[in-house]
C-alpha cells in the first residue's frame, strides 16, 4: 500500500499520523475541512519529515469533491480521522454531530466503494464501551455510550459491520483510542483546542503556561486508590504507530476482515497522578482545586491492550513522563498552538 488518504489528517491524531507515513514511505492525500485544524500544521509536518502531503481543503460532506480526489490519486487504504468530537457540544447541538459524523461517513464509504477501495481504518473510541462494562475493556464487550458523539462512534463502528457482512471485499480495523495525549518530540506539531480546553492534559499545560489560572479536578470522591478520575493516557506518536500496524496487518492479511482494536497503554493513571507528573515535566507546580464531579464521567476505565500486541504487532513505548514533557514542550514553544501571536 503506497498512497493512503487521510481524512482529518490536519487534527491532532491526524498531523501525528501523516508524519509517521511519510517517514515510514507512504505517499500522502490528506482532505480536511479545517473545522477544528490549522494550516500551519501542513508547514511543520514538511519541516519535520522533510516531505510533504497532498492536501485538498474540503469537506467530506462534499461528495462531488471527494470523488474528484479518488479519481485523480490511486488511493490504496483510508484512516478516517475527520468528525467532530467533543462530548459536552454533541450534547448541544446533537443534530449537527450525527450529520457531520454519519453522513459524511456513509458518503466517503460510497464513493470508496465506487472506486473499489475497501482498505479502512476508522477513528473509534474507548467511550463505545459505555458506562456499565467491567475494566479492563476488552474488544468484545457490548457497546453502548452516553452521549450524542459516543453515538457516532458506535453506530459507524455498526455501519462497517453491516457493509462487510454484505459485502466481504471491506477490509477493516476499528481503532478504539483511549486517552491521546502527548505531542510530537519535536515540538513543531500538537494538540491546539479552541477555546477552554475539555481535556485534563491541554488543560494542565495552559496553566502551565499562564494561560488559566487553576485546573479544576472534576471529583475527589471516587472509588479509586486517590479519589480521582483514573483513565488510560497513550502518546499520540505510538497510537500514530498504531494506525501504520493496522494498515500493514489490512496489507498482509490473506482474507479481508472487520476487527476492533483497543489502543491504550493497559494501565491507568489518576488526575493527581497526571498533575504531579506535569510538575515534574514543567518544573513548576500546577495551581489545582478539587470541585464537584464532570456530568457523565466514570470514575475509572484502562485498556486491555492484549489484542493489539498479538495481532498488530504493536503496544506503547511511551510512558506518562514521556507524554507530558512532550505536551509541555509543544504547549511552551507554542503558546497560541498554530496560531501567530
Ligand atoms: P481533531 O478535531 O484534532 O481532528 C479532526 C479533524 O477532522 C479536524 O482537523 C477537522 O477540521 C476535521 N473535520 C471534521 N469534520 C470534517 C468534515 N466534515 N470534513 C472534513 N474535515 C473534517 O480531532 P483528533 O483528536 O485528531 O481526533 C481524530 C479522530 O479520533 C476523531 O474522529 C475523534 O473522534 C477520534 N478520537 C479522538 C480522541 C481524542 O481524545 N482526541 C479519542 C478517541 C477518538
Ligand atoms: N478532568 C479534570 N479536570 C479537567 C478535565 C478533566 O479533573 O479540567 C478529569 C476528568 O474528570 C477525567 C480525567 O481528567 O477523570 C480525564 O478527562 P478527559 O476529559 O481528558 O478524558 P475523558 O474523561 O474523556 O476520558
Amino acid at each position: 500500500m503506497k498512497q493512503i488518504l487521510v481524512t482529518g489528517g490536519t487534527g491532532f491524531i491526524g498531523s501525528h499520523t501523516c508524519v509517521e507515513l511519510l517517514e515510514q514511505g507512504y505517499q500522502v492525500i490528506v482532505i480536511d475541512n479545517l473545522c477544528n485544524s490549522n494550516a500551519e500544521v501542513l508547514n511543520r509536518i514538511e519541516t519535520i519529515t522533510q516531505q510533504s502531503v497532498i492536501f485538498y481543503q474540503a469537506d467530506l460532506l462534499d461528495k462531488v469533491a471527494i470523488d474528484a480526489i479518488f479519481t485523480k490519486h490511486d488511493i490504496e487504504a483510508v484512516i478516517h480521522f475527520a468528525g467532530l468530537k467533543a462530548v459536552g457540544e454533541s450534547t448541544q447541538i446533537p443534530l449537527t454531530y450525527y450529520h457531520n459524523n454519519l453522513t459524511s461517513t456513509l458518503l466517503l464509504l460510497d464513493v470508496m466503494a465506487k472506486h473499489q477501495v475497501f482498505n479502512l481504518v476508522f477513528s473509534s473510541s474507548a467511550t463505545v464501551y459505555g458506562e456499565n462494562n467491567p475494566i479492563p475493556y476488552v474488544e468484545h464487550f457490548p457497546l453502548s455510550s452516553t452521549s450524542p458523539y459516543g453515538r457516532t462512534k458506535v453506530m459507524i463502528e455498526q455501519f462497517l459491520q453491516d457493509a462487510f457482512v454484505a459485502d466481504s471485499r471491506w477490509n477493516v480495523a476499528l481503532l478504539r483510542y483511549f486517552n491521546p495525549v502527548g505531542a510530537h518530540p519535536s515540538g513543531l506539531i500538537g494538540e491546539d483546542p479552541n477555546g477552554v480546553p475539555n481535556n485534563l492534559m491541554p488543560y494542565i499545560a495552559q496553566v502551565a503556561v499562564g494561560k488559566r489560572d487553576k485546573l479544576s479536578v472534576f471529583g475527589g470522591d471516587y472509588p479509586t486508590h486517590d479519589g480521582t478520575g483514573v483513565r488510560d493516557y497513550i502518546h499520540v506518536v505510538d497510537l500514530a504507530l498504531g494506525h501504520i500496524k493496522a494498515l500493514e496487518r489490512l496489507a498482509k492479511q490473506t482474507k479481508t476482515s472487520i476487527e476492533a482494536y483497543n489502543l491504550g497503554a493497559g494501565k491507568g493513571y489518576s488526575v493527581l497522578e497526571v498533575i504531579a507528573a506535569f510538575e515534574k515535566a514543567c518544573g513548576q507546580p500546577i495551581s489545582y482545586g478539587i470541585e464537584s464531579r464532570r456530568a457523565g464521567d466514570i470514575a475509572e476505565f484502562y485498556a486491555d491492550a492484549s489484542k493489539a500486541k498479538a495481532k498488530l504487532e504493536w503496544q506503547v513505548s511511551m510512558n506518562l513522563d514521556d507524554m507530558c514533557r512532550d505536551a509541555w514542550k509543544w504547549q511552551s514553544e507554542n503558546p497560541n498552538g498554530f496560531s501567530e501571536g
